[in-house]
């Protein structure tokens, strides 16, 4: 996407986002804090996001809060608490970044371990799902808040062996486009990303044998993640959108 938006873009905005300890999600933190916001990273390392954290002060950013939670033990009273926390610190949330996420096993469907099954369930869907219902409130004290779920390829077309990922990926879409329906896109707009093929540890997992070097990083696809968090979507809702339109999903070639 070519969207250079001004360092400004999200100044004064209080914007969290799940899984910031690694990946897309750290990556999107930083990006965030850089264009102003003050940032809630929240995933289930402490030492992680901490080390998240001390990046965001290297760099004379406004201080990052964090928030710990294991999405695949969470339940609404978590996440109620975890809500409850931010309300002590923050008036209200601009922006949610649901990224956090499980891969599960790449195995045919008749492989697939039902106890993986229910975990990547947990996390992807059901522990997403929890913390949205909680964060709503404090999202709709925003003059226009923007709340991003991510999917996948995998989460609009079906693949073979792709299983539990994929099927919480269509869930995910699914959440995205109910929430779309329920809220005025000027109160609160609900949108999907797909990252597209993107260098992280995920990534390399679900695909071993790949040259990373061919595939983007999570730098190169933050231009979609700024716009959706800014003024510049107001009024988009119910989207689904590609980080990199055009890639043909699959392994890198
Ligand atoms: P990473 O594995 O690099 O990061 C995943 C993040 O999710 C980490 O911060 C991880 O925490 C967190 N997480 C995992 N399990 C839990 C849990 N139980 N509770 C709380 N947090 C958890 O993956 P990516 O950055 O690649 O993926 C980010 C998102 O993008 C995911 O939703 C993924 O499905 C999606 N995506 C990625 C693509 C890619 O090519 N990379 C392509 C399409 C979609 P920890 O650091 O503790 O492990």
């Amino acid at each position: 996407m070519d969207y250079h938006p001004s360092a400004r873009l999200l100044t004064d905005r209080n914007i969290l986002v799940t899984g910031a300890s690694d990946g897309i999600g750290r990556e999107a933190a930083i990006t965030y804090a850089r264009h102003g916001a003050k940032v809630l990273l929240l995933g289930r390392n402490l030492q992680k996001l901490e080390a998240v954290a001390g990046e965001i002060a290297a760099l004379g950013l406004p201080p990052a809060s964090l928030y710990v939670l294991d999405f695949a033990t969470a339940t609404p009273a978590c996440c109620q608490r975890i809500a409850s926390e931010i309300s002590r610190r923050y008036s209200r949330l601009d922006g949610v970044l649901h990224n956090a996420g499980l891969l599960g096993d790449i195995v045919p469907m008749d492989k697939q371990d039902p106890q993986v099954w229910q975990q990547v369930m947990r996390v992807n869907v059901d522990a997403t799902f929890f913390l949205t219902q909680a964060l709503l409130p404090l999202l709709l004290l925003s003059p226009g808040a923007s709340l991003v779920f991510t999917s996948s390829s995998v989460g609009r077309q079906g693949r073979a062996g792709w299983g539990a990922y994929a099927v919480s990926k269509f869930a995910t879409e699914g959440m995205m486009q109910v929430l779309a329906g329920e809220y005025a896109p000027e109160q609160l707009r609900i949108n999907c990303i797909n990252p597209g093929g993107t260098r992280t540890a995920m990534r390399a997992s679900a695909f071993p044998q790949e040259n990373a070097g061919k595939l983007k990083t999570p730098a190169d696809i933050m231009p979609l993640y700024l716009y959706l968090m800014g003024d510049d979507s107001k009024g988009e809702t119910g989207i689904s959108f590609d980080a990199q339109p055009g890639r043909k999903p699959g392994a890198a070639e």
